[in-house]
């Protein structure tokens, strides 16, 4: 049976496991990223893992019979809404006087 363990960068069998490798043919360089996930992510947040450790195959049905359980329960359909009401104060106009872009 498969058990879940949290390794750490290092401890891998296989040696690191980073999340990304991004490049540069510029500088001839690679980095090699981990990140940490969001606490509004409906797959990794602490809230949705918790969750599921709690309740198992119940809050799996919950998530697959209810659209927006899990972003209700990660706080997302809160952002929504806020950014919804977020109002943007924009100037559309292009003058003559815009010397600060130079086309390439
Ligand atoms: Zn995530």
């Amino acid at each position: 049976m498969w058990t879940p363990v949290l390794l750490e960068v290092g401890e891998h069998p296989l040696g690191v496991l980073p999340h990304q490798i991004r490049g540069s043919l510029s500088q001839f360089s690679q980095m090699t990223l981990v990140g940490h996930s969001s606490n509004s992510c409906t797959a990794c947040c602490h809230t949705v893992v918790s969750e599921y450790r709690n309740r198992g195959m119940e809050f799996i049905l919950q998530a697959i019979n209810h659209p927006t359980y899990l972003e209700d329960l990660t706080g997302l359909t809160e952002l929504m809404k806020s950014a919804t009401l977020f109002t943007l104060d924009w100037d559309n106009e292009i003058g003559d006087d815009d010397d600060d872009c130079v086309e390439i």
